[in-house]
C-alpha cells in the first residue's frame, strides 16, 4: 500500500463528465489498496470568471476579499469530486485549505505555505476514505483565507505530499508529460520519461508552463517524486501502465537519467532588450543603470557589458514585456542622462532560446554546437548567458521557431536516447 497524492488541473475537472472520470480513476487506485489524497483545481475557466467579476466591481479589488472569492472555485470542484466518488461507492470527504489547515503567510493573492497539519487527513485516510483537499489556498494567522497565486494547486499538491510523506505526487493534466520542447513548434518533440528537478526548474522558469515553478522547487527541497501525466486517458487503464506513462521528475542520483547531454529546449517570447551606448567605463556604472530599475521593482534577466577601448562602453540588459514601457521611461528620463549615455536603444523584438541539460556539466563543446547551429541558419546572437546546466541566447524574435527546430535536431532530441535498466 502506498500513499499517493493526485492533483487534477482545471481541464481535467472541466465538466461533470470529466469529474466523473476523475472519480473512476481515483476509485481504481483506492480499490488497489492505496491511500489517496486528491487535490483538484477549480473547473477550467472558473478562477478567471471569478477574478473578472472582481474586476468588474472595482479596478483594484481588496486582496483579502479577492482571495475569499477566488478560493471558492476549488471548494466547488472538491465537493463535486467527493460526491462523484461517493456515487462510485468510494468513501470520500472533501476539505477546504482552512479545514486541514494549510497555514500560509498573509501575502494575499500570492501566499506561501508555512506548514500543513496532516493529523486530520491522516485520520480520514486511516478510516479508509479518499481525502479531497482544495488546491490553491490556505489560511493565515488571522484565520483569513489566502490563495497561492495562479496555478497554485500544483504547489498545494506537492506540499500535501511532503507534509504527509507520500510515496509519489501525480500531477494529472491535459498533456501526457514533459516534452523535449513545445510539440507545436517542433512536431518531432519527444516526451521525456525521466527528468531531474534541476532540469525541470530551468525548463519551468524558461517558459514551459506545465508546472508552477514553486511546486517544482518545493518538490526538490522536500524530495517528493513528481510525475506529470495525462488525465485524458481511459480512467480504467491498469495502474502499472498508468505509472509508466507521463514524465517522472526525480533526483539525478536516484534514477538512470536519459543519456542526452541536452535534454530540453526552452524558449520565451516574453523578453525585451535595452542598450545604453557610450556609457563611461568606470566603477559604479552598472549600479547607476540597474539601481533605479531594481528600485522600480523590475526584474532584470540577462545583463551584458563589453570591455572599452576609449573609456566608454555599451551596456545591455533584458526585462519582461510587461516591464518594457516602465523600463524605457526610467532609462530615457532618469538613467540615460545621469550616466551620460550617447544613446538608449529599446528593442522588444527579441526572444530567448535556451538549451538545458545536466549532462552539460560533464561535457565540453555543448555551447559551441549551439552557436555553430545558429550560425549555420544565419541567426545572429545578441546576448549569451550560461549556468551550469543551461545556455541561453537572445536573438531576433522572428527566428525563434527556426532556432528551436535547428537546435532540437542538432542535439539529436528527435531520437529516443533512453537506455532502459536492462539494456
Ligand atoms: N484555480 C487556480 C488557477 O486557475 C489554481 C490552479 O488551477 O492551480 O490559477
Ligand atoms: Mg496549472
Amino acid at each position: 500500500m502506498s500513499l499517493i497524492v493526485q492533483k487534477y488541473g482545471g481541464t481535467s475537472m472541466g465538466s461533470v463528465d470529466r469529474i466523473k472520470n476523475v472519480a473512476r480513476r481515483v476509485a481504481k487506485w483506492h480499490a488497489a489498496g492505496h491511500q489517496v489524497i486528491v487535490v483538484p483545481s477549480a473547473m477550467s475557466g472558473e478562477t478567471n470568471r471569478l477574478l473578472t467579476l472582481a474586476n468588474d466591481i472595482t479596478s483594484d479589488p481588496d486582496p483579502r476579499e479577492q482571495d475569499m472569492l477566488a478560493a471558492t472555485g476549488e471548494q466547488a470542484s472538491s465537493a463535486l469530486l467527493a460526491m462523484a466518488l461517493i456515487a462510485e461507492g468510494v468513501p470520500a470527504r472533501s476539505f477546504t485549505g482552512w479545514q486541514v489547515p494549510v497555514r500560509t503567510d498573509s501575502s494575499y493573492t500570492k501566499a506561501r505555505i508555512a506548514e500543513i497539519d496532516g493529523d486530520s487527513i491522516r485520520a480520514e485516510l486511516d478510516a479508509g476514505r479518499v481525502v479531497v483537499v482544495t488546491g490553491y489556498q490556505g489560511i493565515d494567522e488571522h484565520g483569513y483565507i489566502t490563495t497561492l497565486g495562479r496555478g497554485g494547486s500544483d504547489t498545494s499538491a506537492v506540499a500535501m505530499a511532503a507534509a504527509l510523506g507520500a510515496d509519489e505526487c501525480l500531477i494529472f493534466t491535459d498533456v501526457d508529460g514533459v516534452y523535449t520542447t513545445d510539440p507545436r513548434v517542433v512536431p518531432q518533440a519527444r516526451r521525456m520519461r525521466v527528468t531531474s528537478f534541476e532540469e525541470m526548474l530551468e525548463l519551468a522558469s524558461l517558459g514551459s508552463k506545465i508546472l508552477q515553478i514553486r511546486a517544482v522547487e518545493f518538490a526538490g527541497k522536500f524530495r517528493v517524486p513528481l510525475r506529470v501525466l495525462s488525465s485524458l486517458t481511459d480512467p480504467l487503464i491498469p495502474i502499472e501502465e498508468e505509472t509508466e506513462s507521463g514524465t517522472l521528475i526525480t533526483f539525478e542520483e536516484d534514477s538512470q537519467m536519459e543519456a542526452a547531454v541536452v535534454s530540453g529546449i526552452a524558449f520565451s517570447r516574453d523578453e525585451t532588450k535595452f542598450s545604453l551606448l557610450g556609457v563611461p567605463d568606470t566603477p559604479g556604472v552598472a549600479y547607476s543603470i540597474l539601481g533605479p530599475v531594481a528600485a522600480a521593482n523590475i526584474d532584470v534577466d540577462m545583463i551584458l557589458q563589453n570591455q572599452s577601448v576609449d573609456g566608454t562602453t555599451d551596456f545591455s540588459f533584458t526585462v519582461l514585456h510587461d516591464d518594457y514601457e516602465r523600463t524605457h521611461e526610467i532609462l530615457k528620463t532618469q538613467v540615460g542622462p545621469a550616466v551620460g549615455a550617447k544613446q538608449v536603444i529599446a528593442d522588444s523584438k527579441v526572444c530567448k532560446v535556451s538549451i538545458v541539460g545536466i549532462g552539460m556539466r560533464s561535457h565540453v563543446g555543448v555551447a559551441s554546437l549551439m552557436f555553430r547551429t545558429l550560425a549555420k541558419e544565419g541567426i545572429n546572437i545578441q546576448m549569451i548567458s550560461t549556468s551550469e546546466i543551461k545556455t541561453s541566447v537572445v536573438i531576433e524574435d522572428k527566428y525563434m521557431e527556426l532556432a528551436v527546430r535547428a537546435l532540437h535536431k542538432a542535439f539529436e532530441l528527435d531520437q529516443d536516447k533512453y537506455i532502459p535498466d536492462d539494456a
